[in-house]
């Protein structure tokens, strides 16, 4: 995911190096808590990406992996408390409702 300039991001994926995220002061994922997100910007992450360098995959790998490690810390208490299926239709409903709005990945 990070290869292309992709960031997670809740409802749906952040297209990082596209141009209009060129001078946006806020960070990859307003609230979260990964080091990416409270150091730098997307504009940063922007800048990085088009100068290619080294430090945007980085980054972006930071923040996503932070995101997945919530994700599946989600689904890990969801197992423990007995409640996977309605963690799991929730996700689908999600998915669907968010397919359309989607962009290229
Ligand atoms: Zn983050």
């Amino acid at each position: 995911m990070q290869w292309t300039g992709e960031a997670s991001a809740q409802p749906d994926t952040l297209q990082v190096a596209q141009p209009e995220f060129k001078l946006d002061a806020a960070p990859l994922l307003p609230g979260c808590e990964c080091y990416a997100c409270q150091n730098h910007t997307r504009g940063y992450v922007h800048h990085l990406l088009d100068a290619q360098e080294m430090l945007a995959r980085t980054l972006l790998e930071c923040h996503n992996t932070h995101h997945m490690q919530l994700f599946m810390q989600a689904a890990r208490a969801a197992i423990s408390q007995g409640s996977f299926a309605s963690f799991q239709r929730a996700l689908t409903a999600h998915d669907a409702e968010m397919s359309p709005v989607r962009g290229p990945v």
